[in-house]
């Protein structure tokens, strides 16, 4: 289409009313505009399309024919100020021509598409040889032919809008679904009542651990413990009360660590930590701050009433070339010596008094 021709076809159910230097397009039988186009029209109020193109006759006409939608609309005479609007204003939908001085539609829909959370319709006449293919190529959602007619035009906007809909609403169904896939994956992993990693969590992640230590040959340390006593007070102030006890020194422990370590709920009052780049003594230390920290919290499970809680803890350090296995029951070992010399104390076990595979840790 040569500039200064107009673009449009004559359309059966559209004709101009001349209003003064302006031309709306109306419809011939319609007198009045009814309810439900009120509703529609303003709704389609919050939709922002623009229209780009070099011919100002077709430009003008178009606006005019978008406003008339109840649509609002922005013009431009090329793609230099076309992307200036859509910088500084929120717009759905561009219809852009093809052909323009300077950048042309297709170069400008690539960069909206880009840039921009818009959907773009192309026009050509159909002499040029811009095809279907190179528009959707470039990302268009839709091409029209010039001489546009309204009704088609219309057409092809609610089309878009349609379209640009069930994307959003697939995005945030997406969103959701992924939210909820990362939650369910927290909760396998997660102790419901210490918030703590639980203990399926533990041997996965110290399996790995014992890899990544043989592999860049990094100490590897495990702390186990336990409450002391916890039985007995489970017995006198009731569960409810004991499972306060474990969330609160669930916190602790989690507050002791640095961000590479992790601790989990082993089992009812038993609790590990990994230490990866750490050595024995180092955990040792570890261990020995999470034991003073507890043992200095005072625990009110009835009112008036104030108890201190004590842990016991086993400390060890992987020896290159022993099985997991041998790895955790030493600290398991270490746990129970502990134990033995009277609880609310901190036990080393080194892998070589127990352990059969003879490497210098
Ligand atoms: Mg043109």
């Amino acid at each position: 289409m040569s500039s200064g021709t107009l673009a449009y076809a004559p359309i059966p159910v559209v004709k101009m009313r001349s209003l003064g230097t302006e031309s709306m397009p109306v419809e011939t039988n319609q007198k009045t505009v009814s309810g439900s186009d009120k509703i529609m029209r303003q709704e389609n109020k919050d939709i922002n399309i623009l229209i780009v193109d070099d011919d100002p006759s077709v430009r003008e006409i178009m606006h005019e024919f978008v406003e008339f939608s109840g649509y609002r609309s922005y013009k431009a005479e090329d793609a230099a100020a076309a992307l200036k609007l859509l910088e500084n204003n929120s717009i759905q939908i561009v219809v852009t021509d093809i052909t323009m001085p300077g950048m042309d539609g297709l170069e400008l829909t690539d960069l909206i598409k880009k840039d921009y959370d818009a959907y773009v319709i192309v026009m050509t006449g159909f002499n040029y040889d811009h095809t279907y293919e190179e528009a959707v190529g470039k990302g268009a959602s839709d091409f029209i032919t010039k001489p546009v007619r309204f009704t088609e035009l219309l057409l092809r906007i609610k089309r878009v809008l349609k379209e640009r809909q069930m994307n959003r609403e697939r995005n945030s169904m997406l969103m959701l679904l992924f939210g909820m896939m990362k939650e369910l994956k927290k909760l396998a992993i997660t102790d419901g009542l210490t918030g703590l990693y639980n203990s399926r969590h533990f041997y996965k992640q110290i399996e790995s651990e014992v890899e990544r230590s043989c592999r860049y040959i990094n100490p590897l340390s495990l702390i186990m413990l336990d409450i002391d006593y916890f039985k007995q007070y489970n017995d006198t102030y009731l569960h409810v009360k004991g499972d306060k006890v474990l969330m609160r020194i669930g916190r602790l422990i989690k507050q002791s660590l640095r961000s590479m370590d992790s601790a989990y709920r082993y089992g009812g009052e038993e609790f590990t930590i990994i230490l990866p780049e750490t050595k024995g003594d180092e955990a040792q230390a570890v261990a020995d701050r999470v034991r003073t920290m507890i043992s200095s919290e005072i625990f009110t499970p009835e009112p008036g009433k104030e108890v201190s809680i004590t842990i016991s803890a086993g400390v060890t350090q992987y020896c290159p070339g022993e099985t997991l296995k041998a790895f955790v029951q030493r600290s398991d070992e270490a746990l129970f010596m502990s134990k033995d010399k009277g609880r609310n104390t901190v036990t080393f076990l080194n892998g070589k008094q127990i352990s059969s595979v003879d490497i210098t840790c």
